[in-house]
């Protein structure tokens, strides 16, 4: 088995709190909340970070964005943050590419 957190979330192996899944991705809650929505969605398919998107596995990063866009709908979320940390630096923690999904508070902008 991998040693990839999200692979092993993705397989089922460790559970989570869906909120969508389909052949291509998983969306589900966050386990530290930073807004009172907070979801991940991730590719089923190991990409270490936005940094590692190509040519070749782009489509599954356009539909993840179909698929935020039908779940917020479908929470009755329109205003929302998409937010992908890609590096220590930019404050990623698990090398397995998602997207975090926070809504239902006000935002600031720049992010910290
Ligand atoms: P990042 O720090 O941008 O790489 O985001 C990783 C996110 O994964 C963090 O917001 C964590 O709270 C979240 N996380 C870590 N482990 C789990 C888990 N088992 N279930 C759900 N979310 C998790
Ligand atoms: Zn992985």
């Amino acid at each position: 088995m991998s040693d990839c957190l999200f692979c092993n979330i993705a397989a089922g192996g460790i559970p989570s709190n869906k909120v969508y899944e389909d052949d291509q991705c998983l969306a589900f809650h966050d386990i530290d909340p930073q807004a009172p929505t907070h979801f991940l969605v991730i590719p089923k398919t190991h990409i270490p970070s936005c940094g590692a998107v190509t040519a070749e596995n782009s489509a599954v990063v356009a539909h993840i964005f179909e698929v935020i866009s039908k779940v917020t709908k479908e929470l009755g979320i329109t205003d929302f943050r998409v937010v992908s940390n890609c590096g220590a630096q930019a404050g990623q923690s698990v090398a397995h590419l998602h997207f975090h999904v926070l809504a239902g508070r006000d935002m600031t902008w720049p992010p910290g």
